[in-house]
């Protein structure tokens, strides 16, 4: 059926593939993946229907039992070459997420490399796993890591590679199976990577892919009660809908969704250091970033001094063709995301400064920060997941605390500021799971990232990032005679 030999970089004429042993004669339809830069059609790709979802979880239910029976050694030998294939194919799969994703190649590589690094992290961790022995009268008591069995994991396609790399690489190293299926827009790193880990020599059925339509093919994987845990990427309100049938079959559910994050700049920061770093912290891969800091929030008595260098850097910030290695912005997704972007900038919201963009085909949009009089309008409060921000002044800490928790999300921000005292409370105080001091990182695959309130449920990455995808297991054993 040989799917991704028909893979190949910056095909412009459609190529048509399959997912790798399902019959292509009763899909029911196929995805047209775009290169959003262009709007060239770059492949066909098949859907896999609620029976294919079926077989698959069947052959991984199978794959899974003989995987979590190897030697924890051999397990993360296996995953070692699976990060050491995709480190021999960087090239190709930034090439693909260039193609179907529109990333510059710079964040393209950093994608794959970071995938990489998660499998090689998550390979480490298996002989990691271990339980407790716990003191008790007349026995012993032990805890076990018991893999869940099948998972499921659902990728947006704001950061392909890297979001199911989270779910996918912790979920096999702690000895689960995994179906990843990846967005509709942005298929082919993951088929791909099925390829690289089949190459490995990972076990057939255990890491499958399944490209399809979140109504169809993803849904058929969140019902199927073969399927132990979901780890669903993506929107809010999916995200909801997901965690609601996963209710009906007790299954585990970790969810990572959106975001509305506060860039908080106090008078006392370096302004030049705090400048610089604003306009990426919203506009890296098109604002098309769950962390994306979209709510610029300046005291008052800084206000005009930093807008005077922070809205220049914006109108400078060079948007075109993402294999151009001088590209700091690409374009959006698709045309619905830019449509969704435009709906956003309305007459009655004040522009503060306004980028350039390509015009003609693929889905451009220029950076734009805003200064919305109502910090309640549609612009301030939801996630437009695109290249705009708004900035909004506060007069104290106690004011910018308010602002930023003035929202239904609380996934990342960021503080500036050069007194550590403020920069504690304000840590503690902000209603988000991953802040930074001084700087807008938000993710290092070796720390903790998810989110408050509306922004999710659990957390991925870090030390525990396997043990997320185990049960608990206590076993007493009696000494007594
Ligand atoms: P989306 O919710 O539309 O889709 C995400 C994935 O879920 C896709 O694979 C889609 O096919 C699938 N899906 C859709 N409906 C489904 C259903 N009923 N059952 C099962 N699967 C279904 O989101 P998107 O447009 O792909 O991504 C954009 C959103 O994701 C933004 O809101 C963004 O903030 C959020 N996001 C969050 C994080 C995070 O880590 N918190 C990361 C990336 C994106």
């Amino acid at each position: 059926m040989g799917a991704l030999p028909l893979l190949r970089a910056h095909v412009s004429r459609p190529v048509t593939t399959s997912p790798r042993d399902f019959e292509t004669t009763s899909l029911p339809e196929s995805l047209t993946v775009l290169n959003p830069a262009t709007e060239e059609v770059v492949a066909e790709i098949p859907t896999v229907s609620p029976e294919q979802v079926a077989v698959a979880v069947e052959r991984a239910a199978k794959a899974q039992q003989a995987w979590a029976a190897l030697a924890p050694g051999d397990r993360a030998r296996l995953l070692r070459r699976f990060a050491d294939g995709v480190d021999a194919r960087i090239d190709e799969l930034a090439d693909l997420e260039v193609t179907e994703a529109g990333h510059t190649l710079g964040n393209a590589r950093w994608e794959a490399g970071n995938a990489r690094d998660l499998l090689e992290y998550a390979a480490g961790g298996v002989e990691r796993l271990i339980g407790r022995q716990i003191p008790v009268a007349g026995g012993l008591d032990v805890t076990f890591h018991e893999p869940l069995g099948v998972v499921g994991v659902i990728a947006p396609w704001n950061f392909p590679m890297p979001i199911a790399a989270w779910g996918f690489a912790p979920a096999l190293a702690a000895g689960n199976a995994v179906l990843l299926k990846p967005a509709e827009t942005t298929p082919l790193t993951a088929l791909l990577l099925q390829d690289i880990a089949l190459a490995a020599g990972l076990p057939e059925g255990l890491f499958q892919v399944l490209p399809g339509h979140g109504r169809i093919t993803g849904q058929a994987i969140v019902d199927h009660p073969g399927v132990r845990k979901i780890v669903f990427t993506g929107s809010t309100p999916v995200g909801k809908e997901i965690m609601s049938r996963c209710a009906s079959g007790l299954k585990r559910v970790t969810l990572e969704l959106g975001g509305k994050s506060p860039n908080i700049v106090f008078a006392d920061a370096d302004l030049q250091r705090a400048a610089a770093s604003a306009p990426m912290a919203f506009l890296d891969n098109s604002g098309q970033d769950c962390c994306a800091r979209t709510r610029i929030l300046v005291q008052r008595e800084v206000y005009d001094d930093f807008l005077a260098l922070v809205a220049p850097a914006i109108e400078a910030v060079r948007v075109g063709d993402p294999r151009d290695a001088a590209t700091e912005m690409g374009p959006l997704i698709s045309a619905v995301q830019r449509d969704r972007v435009r709906s956003y900038l309305t007459d009655d919201v004040p522009v503060l400064a306004r980028g350039k963009a390509p015009e003609g085909p693929g889905f451009w949009q220029a950076p734009m920060l805003l200064a919305p009089e109502d910090a309640g309008c549609r612009a301030a409060t939801e996630e437009i997941f695109g290249p705009v921000a708004v900035v909004l002044p506060f007069d104290d800490e106690a004011d910018a605390l308010r602002l930023a928790n003035a929202t239904r999300y609380g996934l990342s921000g960021s503080l500036w500021t050069r007194d550590i005292g403020r920069a504690v409370r304000m840590a503690r105080g902000v209603n988000a799971g991953n802040l930074s001091v001084n700087s807008h990182s938000s993710v290092r695959y070796w720390t903790p990232f998810g989110g408050f309130g509306e922004s999710g449920l659990g957390r991925e990455l870090g030390p525990d990032a396997l043990a997320h995808f185990t049960e608990t297991k206590n076993v007493f054993i009696s000494t007594e005679d």
